[in-house]
């Protein structure tokens, strides 16, 4: 993928990924539930792929379900919750800066279950602000407390420590599920040590392909299952697991790990890289995305050029960037945490999410640059 910048949409899938899942294909298809030997070692495929899994993020085996992403693992996650026959206060708590996957979730769970989503309000940096989350605790009884870990339009990072703290402190025994799904490959994670109860990942995400996510759930916490069928993975997700996507799997998050630090020097350094670019071209621009934000995603205005126009003179290059987040591109609604930043009048409709990779090159940031320049000195009048 040349000229690609909008890794946080989707990842880059490497050769010896594409490779490694081909030859699992050919040679490790059959169904883990089947008695005879070929069925039996898929099953010890699925058990191995999935320990391998499980020690990578910090969980027990039986901790992990393998859903088809990590819309589905939300999903599976929140009505999940609201499903089982746990107490209930029939009341959520979530920030402003979720993902769809949540919010759309959430709103249904409202709607045909007649719930109360409280709303976190995030701070200036696009975090969930604290201050005001402490409040909500202390105010009500929830079932569930669902945040987001990295946001996905502006990299901001929400700190879960203190949020598992102020969650301890208030109300210990209200499970708290995290979407994690920009978490892995840019910051260290382990479930265990986390201390939370549920968290959502997707593999197209890290450099694996689409159509696979993981649920982890801890033991003590009962949720109700959303797929019915044959009763595998504990009953908790029926239906045939695919012993080589699941192999895939743990090849690709065994890999992030071991180039965890090495490639998140790589992308600091192209983010410097390209803030230096625009810089050193004179390009007027406002970065969006705050200071300790993950280096690889960076929202930027130009506030010369409405992003859509921007995006479309990039594209007819090319240049392939998103304008907020990939997920509500096709939406003409504006950005909900874009419009929590107190941002001047309409600046939302300016700003571009560049997110990079280790497979950038300074090459493709130049380029990128320099057609940014070119747009704005043709179009600005
Ligand atoms: N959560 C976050 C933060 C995301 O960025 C995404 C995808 O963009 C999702 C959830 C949904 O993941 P998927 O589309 O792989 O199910």
């Amino acid at each position: 993928m040349k000229n690609y910048f909008d890794h946080t949409a989707t990842s880059f899938i490497e050769q010896d990924v594409i490779d490694f899942l081909a030859e699992q294909l050919a040679k490790n298809n059959y169904n883990p539930a089947a008695r005879y030997t070929s069925g039996i070692e898929a099953a010890a495929s699925v058990a191995k792929s999935t320990q391998t899994i499980a020690s990578v993020l910090g969980a027990e085996p039986q901790e992990v379900i393998i859903t088809s992403g990590a819309t589905e693992s939300i999903n599976t996650a929140l009505k999940g919750i609201v499903f089982a026959p746990n107490p209930k206060h029939k009341r959520i708590l979530t920030s402003v800066g979720e993902h769809p996957a949540t919010n759309e979730t959430l709103k249904f769970i409202e709607c045909q279950f007649d719930y109360t989503i409280d709303y976190c309000p995030l701070n200036a940096k696009g975090e969930a602000d604290l201050l005001e989350l402490e409040s909500l605790l202390a105010t009500n009884q929830y079932d569930l407390l669902t945040l987001i870990q990295v946001n996905n339009v502006l990299g901001s990072v929400n700190p879960l420590a203190r949020i598992v703290k102020l969650r301890n402190q208030y109300q210990p025994n209200v499970p708290l599920h995290l979407d994690a799904v920009q978490t892995l490959g840019k910051l260290p994670f382990n479930f265990k040590k986390s201390g939370i109860e549920l968290a959502s990942f997707s593999l197209h995400k890290l450099g694996g392909p689409k159509g696979i996510g993981i649920l982890l759930k801890n033991k003590a916490t009962r949720i109700e299952p959303l797929i019915h069928g044959g009763g595998q993975q504990n009953a908790l997700r029926s239906g045939t697991e695919n012993p080589a996507l699941v192999a895939t799997m743990a090849y690709v998050i065994e890999r992030m790990q071991k180039n965890f630090e090495q490639s998140n020097l790589i992308i600091a350094n192209l983010k410097l890289f390209l803030l230096k670019q625009l810089k050193q071209e004179g390009i007027k621009h406002q970065v969006i995305s705050p200071d300790d934000a993950v280096p690889h995603i960076v929202s930027i205005a130009f506030p010369e050029l409405r992003a859509e126009t921007l995006l479309n003179i990039l594209a007819k290059e090319g240049m392939q960037v998103s304008i907020g987040s990939a997920c509500s591109n096709k939406k003409s609604e504006r950005n909900r945490v874009l419009q929590q930043l107190k941002l001047p009048q309409g600046l939302d409709q300016y700003i571009l999410r560049i997110s990079l990779d280790k497979s950038n090159s300074q090459t493709e940031i130049c380029d990128l640059v320099r057609i940014i320049k070119t747009a704005l000195a043709k179009y600005v009048v």
